[in-house]
């Protein structure tokens, strides 16, 4: 079933309810006004004609002196017609339009007469106030000891009219239904027609043209809201692709220069006999570019894993003071050699450990890919200055140089695989532009972010923020050195 078909069908269900319970209401209301009404003409009858019976000495007489203000004289079918029997039995009077009808002697709410007529009857007793009567015979007393009121409205006119009201509000009903139906079919119709045609579009969009997007109504509803989500969902989708594409471009570019490299210098090696120091020369060159291909491969692998393990928690990290740990990691610079110009103040012992969680050597990548990238793109005679700073729920490690900055164009741009700046400050380093994505992902994948800052010309800032934790008991920064 279709959404509008869906949508029709329970709006009209609910008009169908709405309808007749609403018409039931009206047509139950009714019956019971014409049933009080009744009862009310029955009863003031009743009260008009017990008036009229006389109470005297010897008993109730029935002369009316005012024959005018007695009902029943209009022989219309909505007329009250009525009875007046003596305590004997015998008809004392009745109305005129009852002519040779009868009536029962008690009240009845429905009652058919020979014709098969509906009435209703009520009834009620006069009785003489004349204490005579006990002990007096029969004919002695004249007069009647009680008058037995008969009156009777026939319910046929008034069962017609709610027989007529039912009819009208069931076509009624009817009619504001299927209009209704007719209007909301249309309109349900006419509001998805948008959708209808997004569909339409969405199922003639290719692949072999990516730049395509769904043409959007603006409709200012819903529907256009989706429209423009689905385009967006494309253009990232079509960014994603792009970028895809420029990764694998750059990563086979990358691969194949060192190979290219490697093959050139081999083939010249064997195109005669050469001494033994020019083929340790050419092995060495071997061995340099083979190094490099295998850390291109390694960064590709670790990038391509941790893409993939986006959401996955990282076992095996271990809680520690930065600030410890930074030293640490200086100290272990300088015994290998690194030859790092630092400016380096650890924070004073009265703010305690700055403590986060992380794997130790992947977070050791992440600080020498920084200090290295300082050294050769800073100054080399400026020292790098090292900070540990506390930050609100984060631990900042910043590494700043001086020197020639990052152009405004290209900072964006600098985390992206592959993505190199302005060659003429790389002073041959031979690097592959994967230093930056690698050490963004391994600051992400420990829940923190690894952000630049530069003005060109001047120096350029990394900074690397951890969520801080609450120190743990008895952590010993000596410690880690071990894991550092
Ligand atoms: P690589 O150093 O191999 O080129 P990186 O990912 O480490 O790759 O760096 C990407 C680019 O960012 C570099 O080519 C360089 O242009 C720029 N860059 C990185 N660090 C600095 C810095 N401290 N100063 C100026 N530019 C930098």
């Amino acid at each position: 079933m279709t959404l509008s078909g869906r949508l029709s069908a329970f709006f009209l269900a609910s008009l169908a309810l709405v309808l007749a319970g609403f018409s039931s209401a009206l047509y139950f209301a009714a019956v019971s006004y014409f049933d009080r009404s009744i009862d009310d003409r029955l009863g003031s009858a009743l009260a008009t004609l017990a008036a009229l019976a006389e109470d005297g000495p010897g008993g109730l007489e029935w002369e009316p002196h005012d024959r005018r203000a007695i009902p029943g004289k209009d022989s219309d079918p909505d007329q009250v017609r009525w009875i007046v029997r003596g305590d004997r039995g015998e008809v004392v009077d009745r109305s005129p339009n009852l002519g040779g009808g009868k009536l029962p002697a008690s009240a009845t709410s429905r009652w058919a007469d020979a014709s098969g007529v509906p009435w209703r009857v009520a009834a009620r007793e006069v009785r003489s106030a004349d204490p005579g009567w006990p002990g007096r015979r029969r004919h002695e007393m004249p007069r009647s000891r009680a008058f037995a009121l008969t009156v009777a409205l026939r319910l046929d006119p008034s069962e017609a009219a709610l027989a007529r009201l039912g009819l009208a509000l069931g076509l009624l009903s009817a009619a504001v239904w299927g209009c209704s139906a007719l209007a909301g079919r249309r309109i349900s119709r006419r509001a998805l027609a948008p959708l209808t045609r997004m569909v339409a579009d969405t199922r003639d969009l290719g692949v072999e043209d990516p730049t395509r997007r769904l043409p959007v109504a603006r409709t200012g509803d819903e529907v256009e809201d989706l429209g423009l989500a689905f385009n967006g969902l494309l253009d990232r989708w079509h960014e994603a692709l792009e970028r895809q594409r420029r990764f694998a471009g750059d990563a086979s570019h990358q691969l194949r220069t060192p190979l290219t490299a490697v093959l050139g210098q081999v083939d010249v090696a064997l195109r005669r006999d050469r001494p033994p120091e020019e083929y340790r020369r050419v092995i060495g060159l071997v061995r340099d570019q083979a190094d490099h291909l295998r850390r291109i491969v390694e960064a590709l692998l670790f990038l391509a894993r941790a893409e993939a393990d986006a959401d996955a928690t990282w076992p095996d990290l271990d809680r520690f003071d930065l600030a410890a740990w930074t030293s640490a990691q200086i100290g272990r610079r300088a015994d290998l050699g690194r030859g790092d110009i630092l400016s380096w103040q650890p924070p004073d012992e009265s703010s305690g450990p700055f403590t986060v969680r992380a794997h130790p050597a992947l977070l050791a990548q992440v600080f020498d890919n920084l200090l290295d990238n300082a050294r050769l793109y800073g100054d080399p005679d400026a020292p790098v200055t090292l900070r540990v700073a506390r930050e609100p729920g984060v631990v900042a490690l910043s590494v700043e140089d001086r020197g020639r900055g990052i152009a405004p164009a290209d900072l964006p741009r600098i985390f992206e695989p592959f993505y190199r700046g302005d060659a003429s400050g790389r002073r041959g380093k031979p690097g592959a532009g994967l230093g930056l994505a690698v050490a963004r992902r391994i600051a992400l994948a420990f829940g923190g972010s690894l952000d630049a800052e530069s003005r060109l010309g001047e120096g350029s800032r990394f900074t690397l923020r951890l969520p801080e934790l609450p120190a743990p008991a008895g952590l010993v920064p000596g410690l880690l050195q071990a894991t550092g």
